[in-house]
């Protein structure tokens, strides 16, 4: 089952470089529903935006797979747990921290774009003593770019804006 998080989908379609989001702590509990996670992108094909789903490259998934909570043949075979993607309990004080090259994959032509580079960490809240997961871009390709239309309107008051209507 795909996970629902807008605050994941905000992140990757339209937040700047280095801007901290919490998102679904469903991520955090298994990293591997980040692969197929939906989300509107730019494409050369269309002038709308596509649908695009993040794809995990093989080996992070493999090392997914070796870290995950729910495998036991890996303690049965003796080998040892990847401890990259660590263990993860909301509500306790083990946490997680792991850095992600992720691709979109356009559903209409099935290009690989954009790729991004993403900081996936838990980390305490002040005065809560909860633990939170959040994600920030540290990485993008191709770069983030405020369009300039939601430039030009949020420069301008509604008053302005109305006036720049009109003229
Ligand atoms: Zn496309």
């Amino acid at each position: 089952m795909s996970i629902k998080c807008n605050e994941f989908r905000e992140l990757l379609s339209n937040a700047p470089l280095y801007k901290k989001s919490k998102i679904s702590s469903a991520f955090a509990s298994n990293p591997q529903n980040l692969h197929d996670f939906g989300f509107p992108f730019e494409c050369l094909c269309n002038p709308e935006p596509q649908t695009h789903l993040l794809k995990l490259d093989e080996e992070s998934i493999r090392r997914m797979v070796d870290a995950s909570p729910f495998d036991h043949n890996s303690a049965l075979s003796g080998k040892p747990r990847n401890r990259a993607y660590g263990e993860y309990q909301l509500g306790s004080e083990v946490g997680q921290r792991f850095i992600e090259k992720l691709t979109g994959e356009c559903q209409n032509c099935k290009r690989s774009n954009p790729i991004f580079l993403i900081d996936f960490f838990t980390e305490l809240v002040e005065g809560k003593n909860e633990y939170f997961f959040y994600a920030k871009k540290i990485g993008q390709n191709p770069p983030f770019s405020i369009k300039p239309e939601t430039f030009v309107s949020k420069l301008l008051s509604t008053e302005n804006l109305d006036f720049y209507k009109k003229a």
